[in-house]
């Protein structure tokens, strides 16, 4: 059984006293859920004052991107040591650093590796563009990006993947739930083949793309979809725990 994952990236919001004000709001309700693994991942400055706030309570906390080397004359960039100091996992190849930092499956694969042997959780996420999906390119985008991504690594050490339709994200218009579901399950037989089945069986793969408290039970009910990764939704602390919430009552009743 897999257990069920929420993330939210908080992508470039929140100072670090919004951040705590965000928090504060969240930690009571979430904290009483306990069959959903909750991970927040709010920006850099913020992560030292959530690991704080979070304390004592089940949420975990997740980073948004690192750098793939330990350290040295990088400047302004951030270390897989520095984060595993702070946090479980960390969050690579989104389409946002694909598209405006230029990230290619090479560096996304080099992040993947360095955030391993760091001993962080990635949160690998794959997904194709709108012009891909409507030449009904999907399953071959995703396969390359699997493919990329994952070059040359054995270990997997609970790397979850989120699946996250480019076209989905931000826009309001997200998949359906059988899309999504379909997707994701190619995805799986794809990590079946590059590992084995059970490795693929283990593997948490998320949906993400305009999840919100009114849509999260579509993606939830599928049997493939182990949770979701939640962009906008996850900076509004009744939203964000109302998807904990159905995602832990649909869970349940299995
Ligand atoms: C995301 O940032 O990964 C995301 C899915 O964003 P949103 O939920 O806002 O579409």
């Amino acid at each position: 059984m897999r257990v069920p994952l929420i993330a939210g990236n908080w992508k470039m919001n929140t100072t670090v006293s919004e951040a705590t004000e965000l928090v504060n709001e969240m930690r009571p309700g979430l904290d009483e859920i306990a069959n959903v693994d909750k991970v927040i991942c709010p920006p850099f400055i913020s992560l030292a004052k959530v690991r704080e706030l979070i304390k004592g309570s089940s949420i975990k906390l997740g980073a948004q991107n690192l750098y793939f080397e330990e350290k040295g004359a990088y400047t302004g960039e951030i270390s897989p040591l520095m984060l595993a100091a702070l946090c479980e996992f960390v969050i690579i190849g989104h389409s946002e650093r694909r598209q405006y930092f230029r990230e290619t499956g090479e560096i996304v694969n080099k992040k993947v590796q360095a955030a391993l042997r760091a001993k962080l959780k990635p949160i690998l996420c794959i997904g194709e563009r709108l012009e891909e999906n409507e030449a009904g390119r999907t399953e071959e985008v995703v396969a390359e990006q699997l493919r990329s991504s994952l070059a040359g690594i054995d270990f997997l050490g609970g790397l979850i993947i989120a699946y996250e339709p480019i076209w989905a994200i931000g826009t309001g218009k997200a998949a359906t739930g059988r899309q999504a579901n379909e997707t994701i399950g190619f995805i799986r037989q794809n990590i079946a083949k590059l590992y084995n089945e059970d490795i693929a069986q283990e593997m948490r793969i998320l949906y993400g793309g305009s999840v919100t408290a009114d849509n999260a039970a579509e993606f939830i009910n599928q049997p493939e979809i182990d949770g979701a990764l939640v962009g906008g939704a996850s900076l509004k602390a009744t939203q964000f725990l109302s998807i904990v919430t159905q995602t832990s009552e649909i869970k349940q009743a299995r």
